[in-house]
């Protein structure tokens, strides 16, 4: 579901990061840790197709993102993966419910009323869907976000420090959502962290299933 083979990145005029392979299974979880500055957020960024390797290959949701254009890629993403932020980036001006509305309009999918409030409904933020996102607490506009994450059921959803200024109590429900929800798609989820409670809360399957969690941690020296 996620091969890499060799990838690095090198900003301009930044550091060098190499990556080590990976094979994540279609419904693994992959727990992404390490510390700030390691490249967590960098390889969600490779993953999605939002930057491209300086070398190296990836192949994600069956799609070799190195052939990929730039305009394909766009289609491809919004198709395929569910991005959650570290910065939720939820459209102030716009209601709940029209922020899922738009990820439909950015798929080039017309607008699905019905299927909206059920990601909301799944989510228990569906009574929220008039309201702005400036009208929500900090964990309400995270499960809207989760619920856009998701609206088209991607097969990938890649989570960036989902805990951060998180109390314990949140972060476990924050987790505890993100794992129910790619289970119930079948998605194979990433979640980029450098909090060390999130390793406690994802549950170490013994059966190379569904709660299978490789950990993959970046030691890039920088
Ligand atoms: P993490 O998510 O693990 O904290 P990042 O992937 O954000 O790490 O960053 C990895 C490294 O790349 C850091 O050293 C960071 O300073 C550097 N970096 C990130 N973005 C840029 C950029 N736009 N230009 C130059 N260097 C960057
Ligand atoms: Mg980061």
């Amino acid at each position: 579901m996620i091969q890499t083979r060799q990838l690095s990145y090198q900003y301009p005029q930044g550091p060098l990061l190499r990556f080590p392979d990976v094979d994540v299974a279609q419904g693994a979880v992959l727990l992404l840790s390490g510390p700030s500055g390691c490249g967590k957020s960098t390889w969600l960024a490779l993953v999605a197709a939002l930057v491209a390797p300086t070398l190296g290959q990836l192949t994600v949701a069956d799609q070799a993102l190195g052939a990929l254009k730039s305009v394909a890629a766009d289609g491809w993403r919004a198709r395929a993966i569910g991005f959650l932020p570290q910065k939720l980036h939820l459209s102030a001006a716009l209601s709940v419910y029209q922020n899922l509305a738009m990820a439909q309009w950015a798929a080039g999918q017309p607008e699905d009323a019905p299927r909206i409030h059920a990601a909301l409904q799944a989510l228990g933020v569906d009574d929220l869907a008039q309201r702005k996102p400036g009208q929500i607490s900090g964990g309400q506009a995270q499960r809207v976000a989760l619920a856009r994450a998701v609206l088209l059921q991607p097969r990938v959803i890649l989570a960036d420090e989902p805990t951060a200024s998180l109390d314990d109590e949140a972060a476990a429900q924050a987790v505890g959502l993100l794992l129910a929800t790619a289970r119930q798609q079948n998605a194979t989820l990433v979640i980029a962290t450098h909090d060390a409670r999130v390793a406690g809360l994802v549950p170490l399957g013994s059966d190379g299933q569904i709660g299978f969690q490789p950990l993959f941690l970046l030691r890039n020296q920088l």
